[in-house]
């Protein structure tokens, strides 16, 4: 849905006004349309940067003029609506499209010509940008990323929006175009043309290069697999096959059928994220075989399965707003880490580890309350997202009631926010957890996430712990962990949980049965299975000031460490 501008009402006004006491049936009402983009034909010139913009509109009341987020250069030619030249008005983040007046439910075609400027967001490759890749040849790349269509030409850039989408790119001979849909090409133009709708944050992106060799990957459960790399990033000759079949099966047999068609592809380049999910056309960085996120067992495996979990976690079922980003990014890595959980624990561990590290230094909630940009608080998304939507809860309840709040929420093309999983977790829990999210979910500021002093004490053979609260705050952290305790001298160990309820406590107490020569130093351990965001406030607690980005290449790290 568009939204209509105070202008467009007021113009509507008007026209009752003067029109009060009329008989006009046939009249239709000038102003502001409302409704929704159906289709995008997009025609880029990879050489000039010269685009044209074909969208299809489809009314949902009567007007003349049309509105929509543009961001893009300079309109370059006549705009046309249904083939007739129209009046366009380009300013504040928007172009208005004025023509002849069309009813409710009239199908529109408007076609404006501009320039897609060569920019991107900050450092990152959100917009069109050439960097070049390790053979020196540019990597061309068009990415949305969320609310960021009208970077490139007309697009109502809402998040919760489906259409489809031709992407007609013309090219120098050599260079090959790869984006969402059924890909045919001459030695100039390719087009990629999607027969499903999918969101414009995702499917709203191109790539291109000269550098691609094709590897044929084979078909997993019918659908045709390949990967497009560059000669010495060492991907192909990484890549596990079986694995990431195995993974793309057990997704169909959870959550239905792959989303796009017949044909899945990895492209890889020098990127800025370790992978984004453009639906069929996955996007992969260069750096993932040879120079990955260390705190994973495997980079390259790790983020080849969290993208192809988006295809269902993003795409097929996407995000109703922008501060509903955490949780398609906690599903996604939820997802691998429960997959890796039968046939590859070490993995699943240190990916789990990996969230609990990132999230010590989180600077905002996974829902942030004082609403900062995207970019600014995306990185946050990928530690604790995961661990307080899904791997606290799956502590305190269990890993099956996730999934069943997990295919409740996918395998549907729709728009879910943050509120939709909440509700979906408490059907799946049948418990109320009001009060667990608005501590882990929903919050202002820096997170302290729950910090403890622990009272460790052996007497007459019970080995006792216990936690006190100790970040002053008004609420309670609802969670469940563990405190592994070693005897001194006699090594013998043993495990106290912790329990708090899902209304959450300031104080936790558990207890254990030892034997008569247990003695307690300080040798323990909080956690040891990463089951929740705590932490020990003691001043010999280390708390790495390092902020971690988890999701940043060492590419993108080093062009910004260049450029400042
Ligand atoms: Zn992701």
């Amino acid at each position: 849905m568009v939204k209509i501008p105070m202008r467009g009402i007021l113009a509507l006004l008007a026209f009752v006004v003067s029109c009060s006491g009329g008989n006009e049936e046939e009249a239709i009402q000038p102003g502001q349309w409302n409704g929704t983009v159906s289709h995008y034909h997009f025609n880029f010139d990879l050489s000039t940067k010269a685009a044209t913009t074909t969208l299809t509109f489809v009314t949902e009341t009567d007007g003349d003029c049309l509105t929509l987020p543009f961001r893009a250069g300079e309109l370059t030619s006549v705009t046309t609506l249904n083939g007739e030249q129209a009046t366009a008005r380009k300013g504040g983040g928007l172009l208005e499209v004025c023509g002849t007046a069309a009813k409710a439910g009239a199908i529109l075609t408007i076609q404006v010509a501009h320039s897609v400027p060569e920019a991107t967001w900050e450092d990152s490759q959100v917009g069109y940008s050439e960097w070049n890749d390790d053979l020196g040849n540019p990597f061309h790349y068009l990415v949305s990323w969320v609310g960021g269509c009208d970077r490139f030409g007309p697009c109502d850039s809402q998040p919760d929006q489906f259409s489809s989408y031709t992407f007609e790119v013309t090219h120098p001979a050599g260079t090959q175009v790869l984006c969402p849909g059924k890909i045919t090409a001459t030695n100039t133009i390719t087009t990629c043309e999607t027969d499903f709708s999918a969101p414009t944050y995702s499917a709203f992106g191109i790539a291109a290069s000269k550098s691609w060799q094709a590897h044929d990957l084979g078909q997993w459960n019918g659908v045709q697999v390949t990967l497009f790399d560059i000669p010495g990033s060492q991907t192909q000759e990484n890549f596990s096959i079986s694995k990431h079949r195995d993974f793309l099966s057990w997704m169909e047999n959870n959550f239905g059928d792959y989303p796009y068609g017949d044909e899945l592809r990895f492209v890889v380049g020098p990127t800025y994220w370790g992978g984004f999910e453009h639906p069929g056309n996955i996007v992969l960085s260069d750096g993932l075989a040879t120079n990955g996120f260390s705190a994973f067992k495997n980079a390259l495996e790790h983020t080849v399965n969290h993208e192809i979990a988006h295809m269902w976690a993003g795409d097929q079922t996407t995000l109703l707003g922008v501060y509903d980003f955490a949780w398609k990014e906690a599903m996604a890595e939820y997802l691998t880490y429960l997959f890796d959980t039968v046939d590859d624990p070490e993995s699943a561990q240190l990916a789990n580890a990996a969230w609990h590290s990132f999230a010590n230094n989180a600077d905002h909630y996974p829902v942030p309350e004082e609403r900062p940009p995207l970019l600014d608080y995306y990185g946050d998304a990928y530690g604790p997202g995961p661990m307080v939507l899904f791997r606290q809860l799956e502590a305190l309840y269990s890993r099956e009631n996730m999934l069943t709040a997990l295919k409740a929420l996918l395998g549907k093309q729709r728009a879910i926010g943050i509120a939709d999983v909440k509700e979906e977790l408490e059907k799946a829990t049948g418990d109320d957890l009001s009060d667990y999210f608005n501590a882990w979910v929903y919050g202002q500021g820096k997170p302290t996430w729950l910090r403890i002093s622990l009272d460790v004490s052996v007497d007459n053979e019970i080995l006792t712990v216990t936690a006190q609260d100790t970040t002053n705050s008004e609420k309670t952290w609802p969670c469940t962990f563990s405190v592994k305790v070693t005897s001194r001298e006699t090594g013998e160990t043993a495990t106290v949980r912790l329990f708090s309820g899902i209304e959450g406590q300031p104080q936790l107490q558990g207890s254990s049965t030892v034997s008569a020569g247990f003695i307690v130093d300080s040798g323990y351990t909080l956690a040891p299975n990463k089951e929740c965001l705590v932490y020990e406030s003691t001043p010999t607690a280390t708390f790495s000031n390092e902020k971690v980005n988890p999701w940043l290449t060492e590419r993108a790290k080093k062009r910004t460490k260049r450029r400042r």
